[in-house]
């Protein structure tokens, strides 16, 4: 893989793009490398490609093994590649080495998942009321598939997308953000090197408004597959008004941890800095907004500033970061205009709230603590995607569900609680897609991802995402 040599690969070739824009680093803020823009004729050719390539005998006529198998291959060249991938991803986002590296593993592990379920996706033979007919349910890939993804963790949700889909039999057109592409768009030397045929998967990137709508209304795609902010996935539905794509949406997340005062407040509070600074708080799942019964308050709040404090601020590519930068400026000055906004609101600031003295360039923001009253300060009403926790305090459980439950979000919730009957109490009552107990942020290809209400809809990962790939044909025979 050549570092600075970025192209789009569209029908198995690696091309040019009718525009360039430069990437940055978030780190130094300086460009780094030059992005192919893929304007709508470059999407139109991706898509053709990839309707062509499916039925077409190279890809069409391949067993679910032989699939399964590329899939597979392409795990296993990922895991090869992985050191390059994860400083790539590094060096476009800003996400520091330990968590890039960290995650390709698991990349790798959900192509070979997806890459073992091709051939366990059945059919049914049905036991109609006729004694003359055979009735039978094939299953066949739904189509083109568009698959739209964010900058955050650009491999991984592509993999959930290119797993599944690649398994059924689909074809796919792949848009890797604008704001740190690099890693996707190295990611097609290895399906390439895979030996997946010519068009069955496309990588492109470009800017939402020409290349994210042109590609997810173009008529020859079938199928959706999109994760991004709840505003877009509206252009999204209303860009599928012209193709009536199966969509599938992965958004934004408000998610509550709830802490009790009976919860290992400093096992706890590892998981919560966790939850809320791994990837400088950009991530869909994380646990933005703390509630913490107030006969542990203060004690937690103590506990968590002086680990916030520690929390080593750096260099991305150092191995002994610990917090990196933000992805981009514009997500800087929206995240600094949400705490003012807070704490005029009457928010107290407990730790932060400013970029740190030691890095003055590039996108730095402090891991900051604000304790709000209640839901409706900005800080723990929006979602901000940034280093940012929102404390609130509540006195019993009736109340913990009623804040955590007070958000038209659904993503993720977190438990922490030496009851076991509380924490199954606290399961069925939570609003959410995932409920992780004295845990947090654990994720597996087995298992399904997604959320409720304007978090998302339909689910990623777990065996049954197959199935979304797919479109039933109903077979009857007279004997
Ligand atoms: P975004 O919505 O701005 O962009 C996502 C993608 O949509 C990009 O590739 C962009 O180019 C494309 N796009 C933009 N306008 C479009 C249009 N009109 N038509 C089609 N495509 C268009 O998201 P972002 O700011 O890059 O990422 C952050 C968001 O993603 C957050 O809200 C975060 O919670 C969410 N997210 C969700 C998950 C999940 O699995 N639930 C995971 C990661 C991130």
């Amino acid at each position: 893989m050549s570092t600075h040599d970025f192209k789009l690969y569209i029908d198995g070739a690696f091309v040019e793009a009718g525009a360039t824009f430069e990437s940055t680093d978030p780190a130094s803020g300086e460009a780094w490398a030059r992005m192919p823009a893929a304007d709508a004729a470059d999407v139109d050719r991706a898509v053709r490609a990839a309707h062509r390539a499916l039925n077409d005998s190279a890809w069409a006529e391949l067993t679910a093994t032989q699939r399964g198998k590329l899939l597979t291959r392409l795990g296993d060249l990922i895991a090869t590649n992985a050191a390059e991938l994860a400083a790539l991803e590094t060096r476009d986002t800003g996400k520091i080495i330990r968590e890039t590296s960290a995650q390709i593993g698991y990349v790798a592990e959900y192509y070979r998942y997806f890459g073992g379920l091709a051939d366990k996706l059945e059919g049914a033979h049905l036991p109609v009321d006729k004694a003359d007919m055979e009735a039978y349910v094939r299953r066949e890939p739904i189509g083109v598939v568009a698959a739209v993804v964010p900058w955050n963790s650009q491999l991984m949700l592509a993999a959930v997308k290119l797993g599944p889909a690649l398994a059924a039999g689909c074809t796919v057109v792949l848009k890797a953000s604008e704001d740190g592409p690099a890693p996707l768009l190295a990611m097609a030397r290895l399906v390439h090197e895979a030996g997946f045929p010519p068009g069955v998967v496309n990588i492109i990137t470009g800017f939402g408004e020409e290349c994210g709508r042109t590609l997810t209304a173009h008529p020859l795609v079938a199928r959706v597959a999109f994760t991004g902010g709840p505003s877009t996935a509206r252009h999204v539905v209303r860009n599928t008004a012209e193709n009536l794509a199966y969509t599938t949406l992965e958004l934004g997340g408000k998610s509550p941890v709830l802490v009790f005062e009976d919860a290992d407040l400093d096992s706890t509070a590892n998981a919560v800095i966790a939850g809320i600074f791994a990837a400088s708080g950009q991530s869909c799942v994380a646990g933005s907004r703390l509630l913490v019964q107030r006969s542990v308050r203060d004690r937690m709040l103590a506990i968590l500033a002086e680990k916030a404090r520690l929390i080593r601020i750096g260099n991305p590519q150092d191995r002994a970061t610990e917090m990196g930068p933000l992805a981009t400026g514009r997500q800087l000055a929206h995240i600094e205009a949400t705490v003012a906004a807070s704490i005029a609101a009457g928010a107290r600031l407990v730790t932060g709230g400013r970029r740190p003295e030691s890095h003055p360039t590039g996108n730095y923001y402090e891991p900051t603590i604000l304790l709000c009253a209640g839901n409706e300060v900005p800080c723990a009403a929006e979602e901000l995607f940034g280093p940012v926790l929102s404390v609130i305090a509540f006195d019993d459980e009736e109340e913990a569900v009623a804040l955590a439950n007070d958000t038209a979000f659904g993503l993720a919730s977190g438990v922490f609680t030496a009851s076991l009957t509380r924490a199954h109490r606290m399961i069925r009552r939570l609003h959410a897609g995932i409920v992780w107990v004295n845990t947090y942020r654990a994720v597996s290809p087995i298992v399904p991802f997604g959320g409720y209400g304007q978090s998302g809809l339909g689910r990623e990962a777990g065996a049954e995402s197959i199935r979304d790939y797919t479109r039933t044909k109903s077979v009857w025979i007279r004997t």
